[in-house]
Formats: structure tokens, C-alpha cells, sequence
């Protein structure tokens, strides 16, 4: 069974509040807000409009105090889309995040494709860049606190990945380098370098983490996460070896208890790219029209299955 969440600003440490989205899906991520003497924190801020006016609102209701820096943790639209709400503060990242940004969002008409029910805000997005980037490390102070910005060196998630860690608090705002019951998608990561990441995240002192997709949890969920790409980079391998196609090994591959995340039929994206890294091909964009009909058929596939 799948634990539920509702969407709300939570406390997770003094002063330190996650702002989580139900249902974790496509486009429906968390967000978080550590407020402080001067000002506070913001961690993210989601994608359309609609979504973020309603953070910002949450955000008023939780502090008066101004959002003075807004911190992208990696360039995914349902991260970064809401910049243009944070206005006056100060927009950090790391400098890959910023470079795979800087071209722009993705083209609206794909947008609408891959995430349907958002279809009619995709034309409002504006971009607003980061202001201030970072390689691997920064570290934002604020009287005691320290908010420690982590980017694993490699791509994970995304080439640009970074995490926030409270280490006082021993809480991690981790964005899309951890999801909670809601399967990882990799189309743009990669899947080895992931689990290494996620092995190094595992290893910060921290109880809590906020994912950057599905409820706040703890390293438990966090384990769960890495073994699920484990999982499907080990049957992967096995099927590219034995030359199989991408979509026929996602198909093929049992899922056991991930069957039941949101989302599942990313397996196919996360096979597709562990079929590139494994060609040596992971500087290649993955095939995005390919990769979505795909999805498709394996959504039909396995809601076939589930009826039986
Ligand atoms: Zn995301």
C-alpha cells in the first residue's frame, strides 16, 4: 500500500517547512521554505502559475518576512517555472542547472503533449534565470543556520542537480535527486551515476528528507528509491546484453512492489537511458516522441494487466 499525502505547507524542523503537492506526478513537485532572522528561503518553485500563486500564498501565511533567495535545484520546468513569482530575491544554482535552462523551456506544443491537464498555462511560463551559481558547493548562512547547496559532480537526476542540507537540523531538501513513492525518471540523468549519488546522499546525517516528488520521509524511502533504479539498471543490463529492444526489456521487467508507485511506466524513459549509458551515449538527448509513445503503450499495457 502506498502511503497518501495532501498538499500544505508542513513544519519539518523550527522555522524549516516543506511544501509538499500531492500526488508527486508529472509536474507536481515540493517545495520547500527555511525562514531566518532577515529573511527566508525559498527551495524551488514549481511550474505554472496557478501552482506557485498558491505557494506563494501558503508562503505569507507561514512568514512576513521576504523570500530574499530562491534556491532552483536542478532546470526542470516543474521546478523552476515559478521563478518569476520570487521576484527581488535572489535566484542560486548551479552553473549547469543555469546553462541547461538558458536555452529557454521546452517548446509549449510538447509540453502540452507530456503533461495534458496542464495544457492551458504552458503559454503564460516566463523565464527568469539564476543569479548566482555555484560547482559543487555554497553555503548560505543565516545567525546559526547554515544551509549547506551539495551538487553531486556528475549528472544524476539531471547534469545540474544540487540539494539543500540543514545540518543543524538534520534535514535534507534533496529536489529531484530523491522521489518518494513516485518512480525516479531519468530521460535526462544517469541511472549509475544516480545510484552513486544516492549512496552519497544516504550518507549525509540526516532524519528527514524532503523528496523532490511525493511525501516527506527519511533515508527508508530514500533506500527504497535507489534500489528501485538498482533494480532496473541491473535488468537492463541483462536484456541489453542479450539484445534486446528498450521497449520489449520494459515490458519484460518485474517490478514487484514499484509496480504499485506513481508513475510506473517511467521504467521504459529509465531503460531507455540505461540502454545509452551503456552504449556510452548519455551526452545524447533521449528519443522524447519515441519515449512518449512508448509510455503510452505501456501505460495501455499494464492497466490491461491490472483488470485481469
Ligand atoms: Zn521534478
Amino acid at each position: 500500500m502506498l502511503p497518501a499525502w495532501k498538499t500544505g505547507m508542513r513544519e519539518v524542523a523550527p522555522k524549516v517547512f516543506a511544501y509538499v503537492q500531492a500526488t508527486g506526478e508529472t509536474g507536481i513537485s515540493n517545495a520547500g521554505l527555511v525562514v531566518g532572522a532577515d529573511g527566508a528561503v525559498a527551495v524551488d518553485a514549481l511550474m505554472v502559475p496557478s501552482m506557485t500563486r498558491r505557494l506563494v500564498a501558503a508562503i505569507k501565511k507561514t512568514t512576513r518576512k521576504k523570500v530574499r533567495s530562491l534556491i532552483n535545484t536542478h532546470h526542470h520546468l516543474d521546478h523552476t517555472g515559478g521563478n518569476r513569482f520570487f521576484r527581488g530575491a535572489t535566484i542560486v544554482a548551479t552553473a549547469k542547472c543555469r546553462a541547461e535552462l538558458a536555452p529557454g523551456f521546452p517548446p509549449v506544443p510538447l509540453l502540452q503533449r507530456f503533461m495534458p491537464r496542464f495544457a492551458r498555462e504552458f503559454p503564460l511560463l516566463e523565464l527568469v534565470l539564476p543569479t548566482v551559481t555555484f560547482e559543487d558547493r555554497l553555503v548560505l548562512h543565516d545567525g546559526e543556520r547554515e544551509l549547506h547547496l551539495w551538487h553531486p559532480g556528475t549528472p544524476a537526476h539531471t547534469s545540474g542537480d544540487a540539494l539543500v542540507y540543514l545540518p543543524r537540523e538534520r534535514l535534507i531538501f534533496a529536489g529531484d535527486l530523491a522521489f518518494h513513492y513516485v518512480t525516479p525518471l531519468a530521460f535526462q540523468g544517469h541511472v549509475g551515476q544516480w545510484i552513486a549519488a544516492a549512496e552519497r546522499v544516504l550518507a549525509f546525517e540526516a532524519d528527514v528528507i524532503v523528496p523532490g516528488h511525493g511525501p516527506i520521509g527519511t533515508r527508508k524511502e530514500l533506500t527504497l528509491m535507489r534500489d528501485y533504479l538498482a533494480l532496473v539498471r541491473r535488468e537492463a543490463k541483462a536484456r541489453f546484453e542479450a539484445g534486446i529492444p528498450a521497449e520489449a526489456a520494459a515490458r519484460d521487467i518485474k517490478l514487484g512492489v514499484y509496480a504499485s508507485w506513481h508513475e510506473a511506466e517511467r521504467l521504459l524513459p529509465n531503460v531507455m537511458r540505461c540502454y545509452q549509458e551503456f552504449r556510452g551515449e548519455t551526452h545524447l538527448p533521449i528519443d522524447i516522441p519515441g519515449m512518449l509513445e512508448g509510455m503510452e503503450r505501456l501505460r495501455g499495457a499494464r492497466s490491461t494487466h491490472t483488470c485481469l
